[in-house]
């Protein structure tokens, strides 16, 4: 190994990946994991595949790179096209980039630009939730609300404002139903925008199906309706963040058709690439776009890369990979398959305090003792654990941290490729059945 690599880690070495076959990682020794999690719910064709590969190849026959402040491509204006298509009612422009931060970032200056072309500059405020991620760069991370993402840069963080994330497990009171939860939590946005002043708030921002910080957590069913009433009642844009939960991961191209909700501005990036290349995109309005178009002329933002003619390539070849196989029907009907094999196996574990997700984006969320939903001590590592077992089973699946005041536990979240076959669903629950007993042997 090379002495040269600066890893998301300085401890510790990991195995080194040389093939990718289906659903399956293979490394230098041979070993095969499966990858159940995509890494962090990007493979969403799995490895290898072949139309992606010829058309990606095919884009770099012909040209491989011209600049957006030049040139269009036809890559990017088709794939611009498939994705309105696809896109949640009044989304029809998009804004192509190279990942999830990125649209994020690309997402908050809009909405910024968007108010003062329209005469509105005192609207600044972003309200988002705790419990979520939005990336890594300092806008979408003051987005963010995960704290121990967050703390060693808060001095650099723009000001944000978080409320309470929509996560039933933990937030849900006992004498609560779950429609009056989601009520309590859209009133809580309210009087925060009353707090902010209702003409300095310009954007709440959101993850339908929370990814990163808590593993696959749903909204409840009414909530989103909620926040878009009040979203509209104070001129505030709805930002929702689907770079994981969209792309068909939940079973819909986008996880909010299910809410039957639009947003104003949408960003979408890991199973946009699949693995294949580096891509992302911010969706709009037609009156967003509108309101720049009519005034300045000129979305003031941009990157060298964005627009990448080879990414777009292979952004077009995804979705039409997609639509050939009808791999999202796939995924709405396997979805709840997946659900009954997680209940079967884990259902009567004793450190299994919450099964949730919708698609083939599920998360497990484990407890010290399942009547208190006490957490396991952090200290303890149960996530590093996990994914430790599972690697060593064959299987790559995403940890999450538990953490010490118990606003959740240690989780595990669960993304498969949506060409796995029922059979490679029960392969896969059973080596991750092998890592958690493994792992909750050592810690319980
Ligand atoms: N938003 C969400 C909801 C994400 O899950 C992620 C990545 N985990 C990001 C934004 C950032 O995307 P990227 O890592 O591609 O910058």
């Amino acid at each position: 190994m090379s002495d040269h690599v600066f890893g998301r880690s300085t401890k510790g070495t990991m195995p080194t990946a040389v093939k990718g076959e289906g659903c399956y990682i293979i490394d230098k020794t041979g070993k095969r994991y499966f990858d159940g999690s995509g890494g962090a719910a990007v493979s969403c064709l799995g490895h290898s595949d072949q139309s992606v590969k010829d058309a990606i190849r095919a884009q770099l026959d012909d040209l491989a790179f011209a600049h957006t402040g030049f040139f269009t491509s036809d890559a990017a204006e088709e794939l611009a096209d498939m994705l309105v298509a696809r896109a949640p009612e009044g989304i029809n422009r998009v804004y192509q980039l190279s990942g999830g931060s990125e649209a994020v970032e690309a997402a908050l200056k809009l909405a910024r630009q968007y108010y003062l072309e329209i005469g509105q500059p005192e609207r600044r405020h972003i309200i988002a939730r705790r419990q979520s991620y939005h990336g890594n760069t300092l806008g979408a991370l003051a987005a963010g609300g995960n704290a121990w993402r967050r703390e060693q840069y808060r001095p650099l963080l723009i000001e944000t404002h978080h409320v309470t994330p929509c996560y039933e497990y933990r937030e849900r009171r006992d004498d609560e139903s779950a429609e009056d939860f989601g009520t309590r939590l859209a009133q809580e946005l309210e009087a925060e925008v009353q707090r902010l002043g209702p003409d300095n708030v310009m954007a709440f921002v959101a993850e339908p199906v929370v990814g990163a910080t808590s593993g696959a957590v749903p909204p409840v069913p009414g909530y989103f309706r909620q926040i878009r009433e009040i979203c509209d009642r104070y001129g505030i844009l709805l930002i929702l963040d689907e770079v994981m939960c969209g792309m068909g991961r939940t079973g819909s191209f986008f996880a909010c058709e299910q809410d039957g909700i639009s947003p104003d501005i949408v960003t979408i990036a890991k199973g946009l690439g699949a693995g294949y290349a580096s891509i992302g995109a911010m969706l709009c309005t037609e009156t967003i776009y509108q309101a720049i178009a009519n005034g300045s002329g000129m979305f003031q933002h941009g990157h060298t890369y964005h627009g990448h003619p080879l990414a777009a390539a292979a952004g077009r070849a995804v979705i039409r990979a997609m639509d050939e196989r009808k791999l999202v029907e796939g995924v709405a009907q396997k979805g709840p398959v997946l659900e009954q094999m997680l209940r079967d196996r884990f259902g009567q574990n004793a450190h299994v305090g919450d099964i949730r997700g919708r698609g083939f984006f599920r998360g497990i969320e484990f407890v010290a003792d399942r009547e208190t939903k006490a957490t396991f001590d952090p200290s303890l590592n149960l996530s590093g654990k996990l994914k430790n077992a599972a690697m060593d089973a064959g299987l790559v699946i995403y940890p999450g941290k538990g953490t010490i005041d118990g606003k959740h536990g240690d989780h595990v979240l669960i993304a498969p490729p949506f060409i796995a076959s029922e059979d490679d669903l029960a392969e896969m629950v059973d080596r991750l059945g092998q890592a958690v007993d493994k792992s909750l042997a050592a810690v319980a």
